[in-house]
């Protein structure tokens, strides 16, 4: 669901982390998850250290928005091994060559839901809670998988005073656009039926959004993110905004192959940030790449690693000094802005 590096490079042996984090290499011959890494992460007011563990599941049982690459990650099984025992195996493989005591927050990642019993098991599950009794977890959700009943349980065996984030890749208040141009498959209303469900079992939501899907304009993703934004307010606790990145072997790249799609320009993810009334953080994989958010290759990675920056901080300031960064490519977004017109695609 969330943007998790070994998809956008298309290489599951290693995986670069945030700024304040340290590079850790996994193989895959073995049994181990997908990847591991130390970080940092600005949780409500905070910077916390956490560990981030992406684990190699049954997959995601949706298998259908056109930008997602990590959907094509799942276990299969070989050697007379299930997917509880595999599963079971990389969660022992952390506990025992990760020192995770002062990290207060643990992020799990399966390249799809936490929640949905298809794709991580019943024993899984609860194994995961009782190996990070104590701690915040942020796990990934769709809607549909958000159950108040297995929420709450899972939260009391966790036992802390914040035990859980549920990540919600909402990407879109429009159900236009989410089902046109992501066909991610749940509407606005099941979301918020979600983060009430989510609420009401002790836990706490956050959303992410996707700025600029396939078949939009600049303009149009750009004001589709400042909607977004201030819609998604009264039912979300944290934002994270996932500028769209090229990932292999999807639909989207068959468009930007052909000539019909460009990531979103850095200056209009740093408007999306500045104009949010709310902090919102963002991780711009694959900033200043061609397959990822990027403005020229004079400026892109000053603001790149300022949008990190800014992402642990939250110090609008330094938001404002990058947007007023003087560079050639400002007036060829401004351009684009103004004179872009709309992918022809049939409403019916
Ligand atoms: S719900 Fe969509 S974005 Fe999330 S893992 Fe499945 S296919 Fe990918
Ligand atoms: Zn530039």
């Amino acid at each position: 669901m969330n943007a998790h590096p070994s998809a956008f490079t298309g290489q599951m042996s290693s995986v670069s982390s945030n700024q304040m984090g340290k590079k850790t290499s996994v193989k895959e011959d073995v049994i181990k998850p997908l990847a591991v890494w130390e970080g940092s992460d600005r949780i409500q007011e905070s910077v916390v250290d956490t560990l981030t563990i992406i684990l190699k599941s049954n997959g995601c049982s949706w298998n259908g928005c056109r930008m997602c690459s990590y959907r094509h990650e799942r276990y299969t099984p070989t050697e007379g091994q299930n997917v509880t025992e595999h599963m079971l195996a990389q969660m022992l493989y952390v506990a025992q060559n990760y020192d995770y005591t002062n990290r207060p927050v643990i992020k799990i990642y399966t390249s799809g839901s936490f929640f949905d019993k298809q794709e991580v098991p019943e024993q899984v599950r609860k194994e995961v809670a009782k190996q990070f009794e104590g701690k915040t977890l942020i796990v990934e959700s769709r809607a549909e998988y958000a159950d108040a009943e297995i929420i709450s349980d899972f939260c009391e065996t966790l036992n802390s005073d914040d035990p859980l984030y549920v990540a919600i890749g909402l990407e879109s208040s429009s159900d236009v656009i989410r089902d046109r141009s992501i066909h991610k498959g749940f509407s606005f209303d099941e979301y918020k039926e979600a983060t009430k469900r989510v609420h009401k079992a002790g836990a706490r939501v956050k959303t992410y959004l996707l700025q600029k899907p396939a078949f939009l304009t600049e303009q149009e993703a750009l004001t589709d993110m400042h909607r977004s934004i201030v819609d998604i307010m009264p039912y979300t606790d944290l934002i994270s905004l996932n500028p769209c990145t090229v990932q292999k072997n999807t639909e989207l790249e068959r468009l930007w192959k052909q000539g019909s799609y460009r990531p979103p320009y850095l200056w209009s993810v740093l408007d999306v940030l500045i104009k949010a009334p709310v902090h919102v953080s963002c991780d711009p994989l694959g900033g200043g790449k061609r397959r990822g958010a990027s403005n020229c290759s004079v400026c892109s990675k000053t603001i790149v690693d300022g949008i990190y920056d800014y992402s642990l901080t939250s110090d609008r300031e330094l938001l404002h000094s990058l947007a007023e960064i003087p560079c050639d490519c400002k007036e060829l977004w401004e351009f684009v802005l103004a004179e872009e017109r709309s992918y022809n695609m049939p409403l019916a």
